[in-house]
């Protein structure tokens, strides 16, 4: 039994997607110690540094199991993803109410694979632009759409315009309603796919990046894409009223560091260099998925959280993907995304 919200279904929905094990984990000899159970949501991880032999111990402690609303894995397509985590939110936004897509998960895992993707396999960003302006063309001509977007970074608990780099660091503005702005930031409406697609590759090339020991390139930063889609009725003489839903699909930080944090009691508690917005998301949508109405969410604590204010929670739907390589030397990475994203689901 999860979480329900008055229309019945759920408001958090969380996922994980384990993707392929690259050349390079290979080359290191690593092996494979994570796999989705076929046809069912079930993911098994197994911890590389328990005996294999240790007969008694085996079938006890080595085998660690997750389940999930969704699972994919390499066999799962980008087309698959999309269609069973995002597609379902878009009737909603087009009909006036929020939503949020995550990607969550360590540096390496597939978060900008899934949100993003390469030119010749698109990601979640795109294919939901795409089906938006499909679903657009197909409403009746009574109704009038304008779709347009802002692409953001937030890194140091600074926020930068993708879009529009020049354009320094921004502020986060309340309006009266409670609202959160971003203020100055560049809203640009787009008009087909392809020139969405073409911005968000640009912008994501602005996106900070931190090199590391392993000399791959880190990212502390969280890229926000937001999407608002704008509504009204076309005929003059009817209500002039203005119906606007906003999706937001963030490819988080990477979470190797919040793995270093504890957790006490239902709070996580900030230690040296973590991630204050990746923090308190952990713990806006611990909260959400707590039982019962009484549920308090702080979401004051970070930039992220402020700016997802009116998209977590209440009428709002929220898709968290989880990520991890299925190899063995990313073993504590895995076990550490999959008990995150097991305590985003309604107990
Ligand atoms: P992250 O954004 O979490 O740091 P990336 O999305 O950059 O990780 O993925 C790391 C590498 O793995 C990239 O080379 C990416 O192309 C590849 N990759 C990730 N997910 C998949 C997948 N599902 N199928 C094929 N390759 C993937
Ligand atoms: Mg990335």
């Amino acid at each position: 039994e999860r979480f329900k919200i008055e229309g019945g279904e759920q408001q958090i929905t969380v996922a994980c997607r384990i993707r392929p094990l690259t050349e390079e984990e290979i080359l290191d000899g690593s092996s494979l110690i994570g796999h989705k159970i076929a046809d069912d949501n079930m993911i098994v991880l197994m911890d590389p540094m328990e005996d294999p032999d240790d007969i008694l111990r085996a079938n006890r402690s080595r085998e660690k199991q997750f389940v999930f609303d969704m699972v994919f894995d390499a066999k799962s397509s980008q087309q698959d993803v999309f269609e069973k985590t995002t597609k379902a939110l878009l009737p909603g936004v087009l009909n006036g109410y929020n939503a949020t897509v995550f990607a969550y998960g360590a540096t390496g895992a597939g978060k900008t694979y899934t949100m993003l993707g390469t030119e010749q396999e698109p990601g979640i960003m795109f294919r939901t632009l795409h089906e938006l302006f499909i679903e657009i063309s197909k409403t009746s001509e009574d109704l009038m759409y304008q779709v347009s977007m802002s692409y953001l970074e937030i890194y140091n608990e600074l926020i930068r315009d993708l879009l529009r780099p020049s354009n320094g660091f921004l502020e986060l503005r309340e309006d009266a309603k409670g609202g959160v702005q971003v203020a100055g930031i560049s809203e640009l409406v787009a008009e087909t796919p392809e020139e969405v697609m073409y911005m968000l590759h640009k912008g994501n090339k602005e996106r900070t990046q931190e090199p590391t020991k392993a000399n791959k390139t880190s990212s502390r930063s969280h890229a926000v894409l937001q999407v608002n889609i704008k509504q009204r009725d076309k005929v003059r003489a009817q209500s002039q009223e203005i119906r606007m839903g906003k999706l937001y699909m963030i490819d988080l930080a990477g979470s190797e560091r919040a793995a270093q944090t504890q957790n006490t009691g239902k709070r996580m508690v900030e230690g040296a260099h973590i991630n204050r917005s990746l923090l308190a998301l952990g713990n806006c949508i611990n909260a959400l998925s707590e039982k019962g109405s009484s549920k308090y969410v702080n979401y004051r604590d970070s930039k992220l959280t402020r700016i997802l204010k009116d998209s977590l929670g209440g009428n709002s739907k929220t898709v968290m993907i989880a990520h991890i390589s299925p190899a063995s030397i990313h073993f504590e990475e895995s076990r550490n995304t999959l008990v995150y994203a097991d305590r985003a689901k309604y107990i």
